[in-house]
């Protein structure tokens, strides 16, 4: 069959991986460069233990006090609020306990199979030298938080990965380089990090590329549906015609989905990153200040802070006070620290339940939806586009697709 990837986003370079294993032609469509925006500016961390959503019960009753405290990772940006807001209190909807039982089962049983999606297309790719297999750490400045946080470990555990807590000294002996504010801290084992996001998502191009593979940088901008199950895909410059067609355009799928005839209720949680060379190989692994919803990661350009959530547009105007809070915090943590000298806003694509989308169009059997991987897409890109690869390909799943459908939201 002839396929059409929309989006080269780690989801739809992945997709158009394993669309290609399973013997297919295709086409990935980019209006940027491939792996240039969530799934260049994020922490790198493939977090296999990232099963409980950001919206927990917690967040609930956090949200006024994450909304107004200055040390807080939480931000909205009032200017478009008339828009984003439904979708926030749908978000906080879904903080109820059953309904955060249900997303972290359904996010185990992805996250279990997060190897499974990448393991074969690393090794062709040459993706290891841009890997470390050091595991993430998280830290927690306050035994309050740590001792509500201890609370989930057994569901993270859930996801096959055994938990090591750390001592306060014991965080010291594993990363002497930073002042040493936490209380406890935890490592995930089994988890690893790319050093380099982008150099990544290059090789896994670079291997779909020299596959026959098809790399066209143009935006997508029309799928009409022809007879006889023929969709043809107009850009700026071209249009051709598909067999089927996948949309795995981040936060973007939105107006696509639309022009289908199918509703999503997709937004940005904008998260941010500074870069600081100075303190390059400062750490030997990502580590996450829990308290402030910020990570620490080596990257092979220097010190990456970056993460918190910003309810909002997808317009790339920084608001500086985000970058003041990730300032701060770098400083706390590294006093050392020079001013960093790149800054970087981008766009988790996220539905309100925390879920991907991976499934077919209701309105179309031949459009295909993959998107919505929220704070975890970097881990989930792989199995999410082997499964997808598998529902087109063979219509046997390694998962149940039914609990990430569209028509749950
Ligand atoms: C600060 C931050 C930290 C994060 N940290 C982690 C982490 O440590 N671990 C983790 O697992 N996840 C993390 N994430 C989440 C992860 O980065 C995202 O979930 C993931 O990158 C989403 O990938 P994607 O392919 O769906 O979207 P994207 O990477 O945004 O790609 C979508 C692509 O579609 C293209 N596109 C859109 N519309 C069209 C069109 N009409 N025509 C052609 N092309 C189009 C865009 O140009 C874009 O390249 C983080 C995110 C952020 C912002």
């Amino acid at each position: 069959m002839k396929i059409a990837v929309i989006g080269a986003g780690i989801v739809g370079i992945s997709s158009a991986n394993w669309l290609q294993k399973y013997g297919q032609d295709v086409t990935l469509f980019d209006m940027n460069d491939p792996g240039s925006q969530a799934s260049f500016g994020n922490a790198g961390t493939y977090a296999r233990y990232a099963n409980i959503p950001t919206n927990s019960s917690s967040f609930f009753y956090l949200f006024p006090y994450l909304l107004l405290n200055k040390n807080s990772p939480l931000f909205i940006r009032f200017k478009r609020l008339n828009k984003t807001l439904p979708w926030i209190l749908n978000y906080l909807y879904n903080c109820r306990n059953s309904n955060v039982n249900t997303t972290t089962n359904n996010l185990t049983k992805l996250l279990s199979k997060m190897d499974d999606g990448y393991e074969e297309l690393f090794k062709e790719a040459g993706v290891e030298p841009y890997l470390s297999r050091k595991a993430v750490m998280y830290g927690w400045s306050t035994k309050l938080f740590f001792n509500s946080a201890k609370k989930d470990f057994s569901k993270r555990e859930q996801t096959g990965i055994k938990i090591q807590v750390l001592s306060h000294d014991e965080i010291s002996d594993l990363e002497p380089n930073i002042n040493n504010i936490f209380y406890k801290g935890a490592l995930f084992e089994g988890s690893y990090f790319a050093k380099n996001p982008k150099k990544v998502s290059q090789l896994l191009i670079n291997l779909f590329v020299n596959k026959g593979g098809i790399f066209k940088k143009e935006k997508v901008t029309n799928i009409e549906n022809l007879e006889k199950s023929k969709l043809q895909i107009t850009t700026g410059s071209t249009s051709e015609v598909f067999d089927r067609v996948i949309i795995a355009s981040g936060v973007w799928s939105k107006s696509l989905v639309e022009a289908t005839g199918d509703k999503v209720p997709l937004e940005a949680e904008r998260g941010y990153h500074i870069v600081n060379p100075d303190l390059k190989d400062v750490i030997s692994r990502p580590i996450s200040w829990q308290e402030r919803g910020t990570y620490f990661t080596p990257m092979e350009d220097g010190l990456r802070t970056g993460g918190i959530v910003e309810f909002g547009d997808t317009d790339y105007e920084e608001n500086p006070k985000v970058i003041n809070f990730l300032e701060r915090a770098l400083k706390s943590i590294f006093p050392q620290s020079n001013r960093p000298t790149q800054s970087w806003v981008g766009f988790r694509p996220s539905v309100p339940d925390s879920l991907p989308v991976i499934g077919q169009s209701s309105k179309n059997p031949y459009i295909y939806y993959c998107f919505g991987h929220q704070h975890i897409g970097w881990s989930l890109g792989g199995i999410s586009g082997k499964l997808i690869a598998q529902k087109i390909c063979a219509n046997k799943t390694d998962i149940d697709l039914a609990p990430y459908s569209l028509e749950r939201l």
